[in-house]
């Protein structure tokens, strides 16, 4: 499975099935029997289902679910709310890509990291994340420690500074992603690392694999490390959703 798909990139893909259908020929090409397409909620004007079905009738072998991706913003829940009512949807995907104002996982503005004691930073983000978590709007929880991207470490132990989050989570049921994308970024491992993953397994949280493709040669990339990951922490299951409702697939 892979549960974090951008069909439209950043804009850079429109939501026609001739731009639709290489996302779903790479899925098919590496063996993915079921993609969650979670575009982000800001070009939820372009989403369009209807073309996305369309496309996935010609490729049988691949299981289509429909998500979305929303930065979540703490203040911003009656919005989310409202857009989630708009959306038919299997799952949604609740991310925390901001502080304040900052976009910390922007390339242009990793000297944002300076303004930071580590430790402080990664508590106020973990913070954001069990904020997230909490408003129980999401089925899954993107990216659990996507603060590390540019490789700033805290002297402190994630796990405990993650706690917060992981109770936050566990307490609204819903499911971590293992992601394969911070193996494409400077900090050069899977989201989450394995001792937040041990401890995520630890405390019962559902796991979804995903890679967050924004383009259709990362469908499904290196998913089947994160499937061994996954297993060495000791998940046997990962998780589908279909209409919100969650299933377990075997590993
Ligand atoms: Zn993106
Ligand atoms: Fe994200
Ligand atoms: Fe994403
Ligand atoms: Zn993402």
């Amino acid at each position: 499975m892979d549960y974090h798909v951008h069909s439209l990139g950043h804009a850079a893909f429109r939501p026609i099935p001739a731009e639709i259908a290489p996302f779903l020929e790479c899925a098919r090409q590496r063996g993915i029997a079921e993609i969650g397409l979670a575009d982000h909620d800001r070009y939820a004007a372009a989403f369009d289902w209807r073309a996305v079905r369309e496309t996935a009738a010609t490729y049988p072998e691949v299981t289509v679910r429909f998500g979305v991706e929303v930065d979540y913003r703490s203040g911003g829940k009656p919005a989310i709310r409202a857009l989630l009512g708009t959306l038919p949807r299997d799952f949604a995907t609740g991310s925390v890509h901001n502080i304040g104002e900052w976009n910390f996982d922007h390339p242009d503005h990793r000297d944002g990291f300076d303004r930071y004691d580590p430790d402080e930073l990664y508590r106020i983000y973990f913070g954001e994340v069990a904020a997230c978590a909490a408003s129980g709007l999401f089925q899954i929880i993107g990216h659990l420690d996507l603060i590390k991207i540019w490789g700033h470490r805290p002297r402190g132990d994630v796990v405990a500074l993650a706690g917060v989050a992981l109770r936050a989570i566990a307490g609204a049921g819903a499911a971590v992603e293992l992601s394969t994308a911070g193996l494409r970024r400077p900090v050069a491992e899977t989201y989450p690392s394995l001792p937040l993953l041990q401890e995520a397994y630890r405390m019962n949280i559902p796991l979804t694999l995903s890679s967050d493709a924004h383009r259709p040669e990362e469908v499904g990339q290196e998913i089947d490390l994160a499937a061994r990951i996954a297993r060495q922490a000791g998940y046997r299951t990962v998780t589908g959703f279909s209409h919100c409702r969650s299933r377990q697939v075997e590993l």
